[in-house]
């Protein structure tokens, strides 16, 4: 079987620190690993719209920032297939399709559907696009018969819920989907990053992130500013590390070569805790610290977004020559699907004829 991989991300702003620790990161080693068949990642605009109705621009503004992010980071079109999901037409067909595959109370038991409800206030109000969109997902993980899915441990319900669909159809209708595996990160902290006021999320919708194409002011202003440990007041007091976001964000980015370069006291991250919960390590030096590792990692991504932001037309080509390759993929995929499912009316010859011959049968 071949090895495939889907993901993507919501144009829904910038890409940040959490998706690079939870996703970004993982796709460019991947792709670059050369093991996998096929890659395709998606901006999933289609998706967007449905917690984001009466905001089109927004979704329209951030197609190409979240394009440049991309490739700033070294997705590279020339190995992955990148594309926008509103432009492959097919996987809403195929979403309808799958939404009779499950039922109102399986989606109203999603946990991140129901945590993201609660976050935009959707109780009363729920739009019946955004309650389905996994099934939309599972659409666009099995048009391109993904095997992985690399993405942050929010998506783990979205990915059960593929597996589901999957199991149903092939059941009904015989073996044509593929059951995808999830790729999480290998750490915590990597799987779901907080978000710098120590909320348990870095996410686009509550305003708590470092951007990849933040100045290296505005990471600097962040980091300073970050959440910690509220009762480490005096550098001698002995600090906590449950729930202080800087040593959450060290595990995820720091390495040796960083201790090497900046802090050569500490052998490593743990010696570095161990005098923070001893005390006699102040906020303020491990935040510096912090600061200059994530400028190397974020430095070279921010001056490979201006490189490729000077040529703009370029980057919607691209989006737009792999759109058109994902569609192929999707088609025939869908066209599957519709025999399997005997939707297929016009190009069956043995349909016509034999209704040819019944009706002429009853007619004499
Ligand atoms: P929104 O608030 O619009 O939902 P988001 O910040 O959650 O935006 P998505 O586009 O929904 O971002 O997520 C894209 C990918 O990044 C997914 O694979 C998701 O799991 C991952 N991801 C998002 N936020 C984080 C995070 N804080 N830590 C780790 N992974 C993350
Ligand atoms: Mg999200």
């Amino acid at each position: 079987m071949k090895k495939i991989i889907l993901t993507g991300d919501r144009p829904t702003g910038r890409l940040h620190v959490g998706h690079y620790v939870g996703s970004l990161r993982r796709r460019v080693e991947l792709q670059n690993r050369g093991e996998f068949d096929e890659i395709y990642i998606m901006i999933a605009d289609a998706q967007a719209l449905t917690d984001n109705v009466d905001n089109p621009e927004k979704i329209r503004q951030n197609i190409i920032e979240v394009a440049l992010d991309w490739l700033a980071v070294g997705l590279d079109p020339a190995k992955s297939c990148l594309f926008v999901q509103s432009a492959v037409p097919e996987l809403t067909e195929m979403t309808f399709f799958y939404l009779n595959l499950v039922t109102v109370a399986r989606l109203q038991r999603n946990p991140t559907v129901k945590a993201e409800i609660q976050l935009r206030n959707f109780e009363a109000s729920i739009p019946a696009g955004f309650l389905i969109y996994p099934v939309s997902q599972a659409a666009d993980i099995t048009a391109f018969k993904a095997t992985v899915v690399p993405v942050g441990e929010d998506q783990e319900p979205m990915i059960e819920q593929t597996r589901e669909i999957v199991r149903k159809f092939n059941d009904i209708y015989g073996e044509v989907l593929v059951e995808p595996s999830i790729l999480l990160p290998d750490s915590k902290a990597e799987m779901r990053l907080p978000g710098t006021d120590g909320k348990a999320k870095m996410s686009k919708s509550l305003g708590n992130c470092i951007y990849l194409s933040d100045s290296e002011d505005e990471v600097k202003k962040k980091v300073m500013s970050m959440y910690t440990d509220p009762d480490h007041i005096k550098v001698s007091d002995p600090g906590k590390l449950e729930g202080n976001t800087v040593f959450t964000y060290l595990e995820a980015f720091s390495t040796g070569e960083h201790f090497r370069k900046y802090l050569p006291e500490y052998a490593d991250l743990d010696a570095l805790k161990e005098h923070y919960t001893r005390g006699g390590l102040g906020d303020v030096k491990v935040k510096k610290f912090l600061n200059a590792v994530l400028e190397d990692t974020l430095r070279p991504i921010r001056e490979r977004r201006k490189e490729f932001a000077k040529d703009i037309p370029a980057i919607y080509r691209v989006l737009e020559e792999g759109s058109r390759k994902a569609r192929a993929k999707a088609a025939e995929t869908l066209g599957e699907m519709k025999n399997a499912m005997q939707i297929n009316y016009f190009a069956d010859e043995e349909l016509i004829r034999s209704q040819a011959e019944r009706f002429k049968s009853e007619a004499e």
